[in-house]
């Protein structure tokens, strides 16, 4: 629950049904990215509040999973109708807290009604098969079971969103769920929560706790979205004690220019890409790879278009970039845009040069050119506003330096040729691609993740992927004497 101390939120827990801010602990500050105001107040969860509320999601499972299924989605379908009435509100508090732009905001919150709409359709999508006579008077079918509590891990770009890729799954199939937000974001999923409350959810079929890193053993699967290196992590420590695991990570994502490429949409498309959300996406355009002629023509339009970008505080009309989500955050990036050009990089566009409001974390777009694979920005991800571009001469250089990158999430090309966009869809190795589309980002009935270093596990996020991830299967042969 969010309660008020004259402007500051006080963040709580939900646990077993009930809200708890604990009076002492360690706790964390929440500012605004476009002013540096302190907007909220986030304590941190001690062991103690975890295996409180891993107890209460494994009391609340025993009972839960016999509700039937098409009585268990009537929930969402409530609390489907309770989002509709605030996503205002809700895309109003992730621009406070996050930064994004008000449009990105309520386009997050509808992707994450979306998924709530495609959970509703549990009873269909947990069908089994069966066959009668797989043998003399034996009939057989399978059937899809929950498997008990399950976590989720979610980072700061999203928090709307990915939090639904995980829950309104899982506890449609069955299981209970404790989530751990990032706790850079902490108010947008809380309020999430608190509509879910609203919808009237039996206690600790769901739960929320903040801050703490703990996966505890009762967890029977872990669904974590965030960096590599704490993906790698989290699957490693999460598979050698037997949980089930679906880990998505960070992302270093191409974005292939041919010169036939309708130069003019591809610019509009490479900017929201790269720009949208101020780069803070895991699929986000971050290396512009130009094939041949495609450079010249390309870079004049886009450096152009860069250079009107309007940015600034997110939830003002026609802005089209906001600030990066912590000072932290924009520390980090402006040291990746430093090392670009003391390692040789061209910048076409230098975002430091931007005037900007001096109290947020604002960084304006940055463009290089004449990047070359040793980089620093080249190889590690920014996610921040800069987009390094890398020419090559033919569309199989391209693939080679796509398929050469350890990560693996997202990549497009931009042509008006079907036989080269076809060739680079299938030889890429890389999990969702675009084809003049800059944002390959699977709608909820579709899996969604990256290959390689971009994702550890077997089963993707939301679809018919988050239905397996979150059912054991069972088959039952039946004979009758
Ligand atoms: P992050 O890895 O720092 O944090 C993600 C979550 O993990 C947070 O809730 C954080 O509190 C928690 N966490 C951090 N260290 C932990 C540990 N040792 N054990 C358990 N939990 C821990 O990521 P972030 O900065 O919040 O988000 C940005 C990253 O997320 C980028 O790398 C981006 O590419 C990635 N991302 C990936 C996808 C995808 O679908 N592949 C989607 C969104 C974001």
């Amino acid at each position: 629950m969010i309660a008020t101390d004259s402007t500051i939120s006080l963040v709580s827990f939900y646990i077993n049904g009930g809200w708890e801010r604990p009076e002492s602990g360690a706790s964390g500050k929440v500012t605004n990215p476009a002013t540096g105001a302190l907007v909220a107040e986030v304590p941190y969860a001690g062991e103690a509040e975890i295996d409180r509320a891993v107890q209460a999601a494994h009391d609340a499972f025993l009972k839960w999973r016999e509700v039937p299924v098409v009585d268990r989605v009537q929930v969402l379908y409530r609390y489907k109708a309770i989002l509709e009435k605030h996503a205002g509100e809700l895309a109003a508090i992730l621009t406070r807290e996050n930064g994004k732009t008000a449009d990105d905001s309520r386009a997050e919150v509808r992707r994450a009604i979306q998924m709530v709409e495609v959970a509703c359709g549990m009873p269909s999508l947990m069908m089994g098969d069966s066959l009668n006579d797989v043998a003399q008077g034996i009939d057989c079918k399978t059937v899809r079971q929950p498997i008990g509590v399950c976590a989720g891990i979610t980072p700061f770009n999203f928090p709307a969103m990915v939090p639904m890729w995980m829950w309104p799954f899982a506890i449609a199939c069955g299981n209970t769920f404790v989530l751990k937000p990032s706790e850079k974001v902490p108010l947008t999923p809380t309020y999430a929560i608190q509509l879910m409350h609203q919808a009237g959810l039996p206690p600790g079929v769901l739960n929320l706790v903040h801050g703490a890193k703990a996966a505890v053993d009762a967890l029977k699967a872990v669904s974590f979205v965030g960096s590599t290196p704490v993906a790698k992590y989290i699957y490693a420590t999460a598979a050698a004690q037997g949980k089930r695991v679906q880990a998505l990570g960070g992302a270093k994502n191409h974005l292939i220019v041919m010169p036939d490429a309708d130069m003019s949409k591809t610019v509009e498309a490479i900017i929201g890409s790269a720009f949208g959300a101020a780069g803070e996406r895991c699929l986000a355009g971050s290396v512009l790879v130009p094939v041949g002629d495609a450079a010249g023509p390309l870079l004049d339009l886009l450096v152009a278009r860069t250079k009107t970008l309007a940015v600034g505080d997110g939830s003002e009309t026609g802005v089209e970039m906001g600030p990066l989500v912590t000072a932290d955050h924009h520390k980090r990036v402006a040291g990746y845009v430093e090392k670009g050009v003391a390692e040789g990089a061209v910048p076409l566009v230098d975002g430091r040069q931007r005037p900007a409001p001096v109290d947020g974390y604002f960084l304006g777009p940055t463009i290089f050119d004449h990047v070359t694979q040793e980089m620093t920005i080249a190889r590690e991800e920014i996610f921040g506003p800069v987009l390094s571009v890398m020419r090559v001469k033919t569309l199989d250089e391209a693939i080679e330096l796509v398929n050469r990158s350890p990560f693996g999430n997202a990549t497009s090309i931009f042509t008006t040729s079907g036989k080269a966009a076809r060739e680079y869809s299938s030889r890429c190795e890389v999990g969702m691609v675009g084809i003049n589309v800059g944002v390959a980002a699977p709608m909820a009935f579709f899996p969604f993740a990256g290959w390689k270093q971009s994702f550890f596990g077997d089963l993707h996020a939301h679809g018919k992927d988050a239905v397996a991830f979150y059912t054991e299967q069972k088959v039952i042969m039946s004979r009758w004497f």
